[in-house]
């Protein structure tokens, strides 16, 4: 019965995913977070050597090998319980057996309400239902293509409404009054370490590791304001990734994270970590617990004053017509210092029309640019090509080109398209507080020893 409802709604919310082709990777299952009732299993961990040809073949192998060691006598198989135990969910309450469930369909403009009167409850009934859930989760927020099943009516029925991937609310009916809780449907984890090394490029080395090509994407962001994957890759550079896998109670897959994650880029070495602040925040983070979410400068020139805005229309100060202006000027005397306002390389210097002497800098996170115009004369060392870094001086406030006065037109560009720099998001990309870090520095050490011992039992198992 329990079984037959958790295929109903595993169903609809599955995620398709590519098939990892393994190379060679390491697995080490834990016990469920939440959700299952099983004896206490914290410390237990099984890691396994896999070379499979994909993630069902590895599962099953787990399973087998899992079975086997719970037949054995050691200590570790005495804390392995048979799969038929942990693989299938409690129910918490069962409707009388026989009972039918009943599935229905929230269709596009449908609300919570019709739908449950289409199952057959009485509208009383539907009150008391969302009454009950709205502390939980509101039914208000029920989404097209999602679905209810439920079955009776009178004491210990059932509703379910799987709200995502990993959530289910669950409510039930107790002599005469419904309850309502969240249920995660994430069964069980497994942590992967998948390794490799820049030898052709990234995403198919990933593949070869065995990564399939979100988490690469996620890896990407990670390091996207660190490293530039379009231009700085080199061959030989390595990549080690710590992902978390978690299913649902049929062993179904509902979604993976990176855990942690190192990349060597010629020769230097950065690292990232997943981690949820004391608010609740999550975010990656250095070993040192700095955001690798980093940001831009403020402003390129300091002890200056704005004095033209982003607007798509304006009256030229000196062609006299109405032209949009794609930057802010920063009005400052001229010869002041010119900063750039995040990491990147120079795309272009030189004389650019009405610009005058101009640079283009590309950033590490390669969809964005920034320009700076009018200038009076570059930094000495800058040129076409050269690598900067964040506040680095790349030239000097000047009136070059089309100007009326010593400015700086500076531009922030995204994917090409000049956007209003004053409107940039800046995201916080604050440390880890000063009061978590005793907490966070735990949590760096066991992740990175998790990373560093499955490198070695790949390397020697
Ligand atoms: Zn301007």
């Amino acid at each position: 019965m329990r079984k037959d409802f958790a295929d109903q709604v595993s169903s609809q919310a599955d995620t398709p995913r590519s098939s990892r082709r393994a190379a060679s990777r390491l697995h080490a299952f834990k016990r469920p977070s939440f959700g299952l009732k099983r004896p206490d299993m914290s410390s237990f961990k099984f890691p396994l050597r896999l070379s499979g040809r994909g993630m069902l073949i590895a599962l099953a192998a787990v399973l087998l090998v899992w079975g086997v060691a719970g037949s054995g006598g050691g200590s570790e198989a005495r804390a392995s319980i048979p799969q038929e135990e942990w693989i299938t969910a409690e129910a918490v309450q069962e409707a009388p057996i026989g009972t039918p469930w009943k599935r229905e369909l929230i269709q596009r403009g449908d609300a919570a309400s019709p739908v449950l009167l289409r199952m057959g409850y009485a509208r009383d009934e539907v009150n008391n239902i969302l009454m009950a859930a709205k502390p939980v989760y509101s039914l208000a927020n029920v989404r097209a293509g999602h679905y209810f099943t439920g079955r009776g009516e009178d004491a210990g029925a059932e509703l379910f409404y799987a709200v995502d991937d990993e959530r289910v609310l669950h409510l039930s009916k107790h002599e005469q009054t419904w309850k309502a809780e969240m249920q995660s449907r994430i069964a069980f984890t497994r942590d992967s370490v998948y390794e490799g090394e820049i030898s052709d490029n990234l995403f198919s080395d990933a593949a070869r590791a065995g990564m399939d090509d979100r988490t690469t994407m996620n890896l990407v962001d990670i390091f996207a304001w660190d490293i530039d994957f379009v231009r700085d890759l080199r061959t030989g550079d390595k990549f080690r990734v710590l992902v978390e896998d978690r299913f649902d109670a049929e062993g179904r897959l509902i979604g993976s994270m990176i855990n942690a994650a190192e990349f060597i880029n010629q020769s230097e070495t950065f690292r990232a970590l997943r981690y949820t602040l004391a608010d609740g925040s999550t975010g990656y983070y250095t070993p040192e617990g700095k955001s690798m979410r980093k940001t831009y400068l403020k402003a390129p020139v300091k002890f200056s004053r704005i004095s033209s805005r982003f607007q798509l229309r304006r009256k030229h100060p000196v062609l006299g017509f109405t032209r949009a202006h794609r930057g802010v000027d920063y009005a400052a005397a001229a010869g002041t210092p010119i900063h750039a306002v995040g990491d990147g390389r120079v795309e272009f210097m030189g004389w650019k029309g009405g610009y005058g002497r101009f640079i283009l800098i590309r950033h590490i996170n390669s969809t964005h640019s920034t320009a700076y115009g009018h200038m009076r004369a570059y930094a000495k060392g800058i040129h076409t090509g050269s690598r900067v870094r964040q506040g680095q001086l790349i030239g000097y406030v000047g009136m070059s080109g089309l100007a009326t006065g010593p400015h700086l037109h500076f531009e922030f560009r995204v994917n090409g398209s000049a956007v209003n720099p004053l409107n940039i998001k800046r995201d916080p990309a604050e440390p880890v507080p000063a009061a978590q870090m005793a907490r966070f520095r735990a949590e760096v050490e066991q992740r990175m020893q998790t990373m560093g011992n499955a490198a070695v039992r790949l390397a020697w198992g």
